[in-house]
């Protein structure tokens, strides 16, 4: 399946925050926007010169951002969009619980991986389950109750020794209840905007797909 292989801190650049794609070097001095908050290309000088920019290009920065936090591609990003169309209530906030409900985001969000993209390559290579059924689908789209667990062949491997380890100091969203002896997680809910805290106006997302 395709996925996006170029320089990741070059889209943080390009945004000027930090967009945590990258596990544990976001969190350390090596991160590329703590050296050096420009954009690719331009020097320190011209980075900090504003320029304007249309409606359409924030519109369309704001889509590409929200698909880059969480590792979807284009056509994978508008078929999550179609769902939030189709279900009930506000379609910028039904689109972030949709991402959010990816198989791979929630292991992110249980502690079982640093990054979204190395939770995708977890699933993608068969450690999880979902409900019992050994799931490699990481665009999978979980529901409240659903029950998200390590396979238990996969438990015995090194990384998730080191991952059970250090998974009673893991901070779950309470949207979530994680279960560290067994390795699993369950989803109590599904969250409100309130509840998801990523760097996105959905709004302007909405605006970009409505035009
Ligand atoms: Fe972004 Fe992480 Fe790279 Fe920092 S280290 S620029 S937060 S991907």
């Amino acid at each position: 399946m395709a996925r996006y292989t170029g320089p990741v801190c070059r889209i943080c650049r390009r945004h000027g925050l930090k967009l945590f794609l990258k596990g544990e070097r976001c969190f350390g001095p090596k991160c590329a926007i703590e050296r050096r908050n420009v954009p690719p290309g331009a020097t320190a000088a011209a980075g900090q010169r504003r320029r304007k920019v249309s409606e359409y290009a924030n519109h369309l920065k704001e889509k590409q951002k929200a698909r880059h936090i969480y590792g979807v591609l284009e056509r994978q990003f508008r078929k999550h969009f179609a769902e939030a169309e189709r279900r009930q209530g506000v379609t910028g906030a039904n689109l972030l619980r949709v991402l959010e409900s990816r198989l791979d985001n929630v292991v992110y969000r249980l502690g079982f991986a640093d990054s979204r993209k190395q939770a995708r390559q977890l699933v993608r290579h068969g450690h999880f389950s979902l409900n019992g059924r050994r799931t490699d689908i990481p665009s999978a789209l979980v529901k409240p109750g659903d029950l998200v667990a390590v396979m238990v062949k996969s438990r015995e491997s090194e990384y998730f020794k080191i991952v059970q380890e250090g998974l009673a100091r893991k901070s779950v969203p309470n949207w979530l209840t994680l279960d560290p002896p067994a390795m699993s997680g369950r989803v109590a809910n599904l969250p409100g905007r309130e509840e998801v805290q990523v760097p996105v106006n959905e709004q302007l997302v909405v605006e970009f797909y409505s035009r």
